[in-house]
């Protein structure tokens, strides 16, 4: 027997960083009398995850914000560029900060928290059932923004991942520069199908995040994150001798231009990774889930349905196939890539263009400073395999999978 549902106006399913966000515009636009429920199986708090992204400062989320850069670096085998990102910054944002202060906005907006995997969720048109684990609590919404990690809707024509480990390193004495972060540094070795590259984010002169990352088909081991690691920190010249790993991040965030379905039925609205959030030929998402955060936020506060705009525009998805298949069939190399967008390009406009928010004209200077012809060949490539994806039944992608967590070296105390 199931009990009788709950109603609510609306319906959180997952409560991680786009949840999150959602909660804390909302109670930041005032919407108060509005039934809110969370079902999640996990209440999201603590350090998880340490969000970095671009933005204008004084913004709301400044008070929460680890650290902030307004240079930053790209370093390729033949140069190191020293970007002034003015008037945009990088900042950093550790998952702590953000789930407390979605704890603060649920106490005041009321809202009733389920701690149980969502099984199922019916939308008849006028109301949406979500039914936790059998004979677990139901709830009945009008409107319901799902979160839960989803396979895209088909398989995508280029199938990547960005797979990463990092390390919090303390040092005793001043080692870091806290005043610029390295964005992207492409010196470590390059896997035969795909992209690496370290980064180093200080958050003051004595603790840092270092990173390395691929964009490449397949996650490695434990041992191959830690000897890649290991093998970056010595490349930026730092003394293992010298340092304490004090905490050990991991993450898979697909990287794909197969299509997440953003509303899969009418009273449904996906969010995040699972709606579309991850920019293909990036992996960042935090910026477009604030944005539709705010967006949602603000439909509901003047009473409007809680649909936002999708997470970049169609022109934005298509160009990044184009690149990742570029990347993918090795017509382009990634530090190449890169290198040029921010080479002939101001910094700014790379950004705002990787955010998905630049004008046609600008995104076509852009493009111009890609090499064409591997461009135009990735372009038809792109354009053949869509036709031929048209006549294929539809049938789901695949899910990403979880992060390889095993580590040789263990985080100290
Ligand atoms: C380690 C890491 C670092 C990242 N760093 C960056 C970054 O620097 N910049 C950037 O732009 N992006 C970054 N990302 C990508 C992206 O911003 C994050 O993955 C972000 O958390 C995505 O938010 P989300 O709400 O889509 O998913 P999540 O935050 O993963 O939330 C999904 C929620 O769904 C819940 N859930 C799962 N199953 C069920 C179920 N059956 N029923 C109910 N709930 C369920 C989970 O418990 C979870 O709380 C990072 C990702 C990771 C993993």
């Amino acid at each position: 027997m199931h009990s009788a549902p709950a109603d609510v106006d609306l319906a959180l399913l997952g409560g991680g960083g786009a949840a999150s966000l959602v909660l804390a515009a909302l109670d930041r636009h005032g919407v108060r009398g509005l039934r809110v429920a969370v079902i999640d199986p996990v209440h999201r708090r603590g350090q998880d995850r340490t969000w970095a992204f671009w933005d204008r400062p004084d913004g709301d989320l400044d008070p929460l914000l680890s650290a902030s850069w307004r240079q930053v670096e790209v370093v390729t085998p033949a140069a190191r560029r020293v970007l002034d990102l003015a008037p945009l910054r990088y900042a950093m944002l550790r998952s702590a900060a953000v789930y407390e202060r979605a704890a603060t906005a649920e106490h005041r907006l009321g809202v009733t928290r389920v701690l149980a995997p969502v099984q199922t969720v019916h939308d008849d048109g006028e109301r949406v059932l979500v039914r936790t684990a059998d004979d677990g609590p139901v709830v009945r919404a009008r409107w319901v923004l799902d979160s839960r990690p989803r396979p895209p809707a088909r398989p995508g024509r280029t199938t990547w991942l960005q797979h990463f480990r990092g390390w919090w390193l303390a040092a005793q004495r001043p080692v870091f520069d806290p005043d610029r972060a390295v964005l992207m540094d492409f010196r470590t070795p390059q896997p035969a199908r795909g992209v690496s590259f370290g980064y180093l984010l200080p958050v003051s002169d004595r603790y840092a995040l270092v990173e390395y990352t691929e964009f490449s088909p397949t996650q490695l081991t434990g041992a191959g994150y830690d000897a890649a690691l290991a093998g970056y920190r010595d490349l930026l010249g730092l003394d293992p001798g010298r340092l304490t790993v004090r905490e050990v991040e991991n993450g898979v965030i697909p990287m794909t231009d197969a299509p997440f379905d953003a509303r899969p039925s009418p009273r449904v609205v996906r969010l995040g990774t699972a709606g579309g959030a991850t920019r293909p030929s990036t992996g960042f998402t935090f910026a477009a889930m604030r944005r539709q955060a705010e967006q949602v936020a603000r439909a509901l506060a003047e009473g409007r349905p809680p649909v936002p705009r999708p997470a970049y525009p169609r022109r934005h998805r298509w160009m990044d196939a184009v690149a990742l298949r570029a990347l993918d069939r090795g017509s382009v190399g990634g530090a190449e890539f890169f290198a040029r967008l921010f080479d002939r390009n101001p910094a700014e406009r790379v950004l705002r263009f990787l955010d998905g928010t630049t004008t046609p004209a600008e995104e076509m200077a852009v493009m111009a400073s890609t090499r064409l012809l591997p461009m135009i060949s990735a372009t038809a490539g792109d354009a053949t395999h869509r036709l031929r994806d048209r006549l294929r039944p539809p049938r789901p992608g695949p899910p990403v999978p979880p992060p390889v967590t095993e580590s040789v070296r263990r985080p100290e105390p």
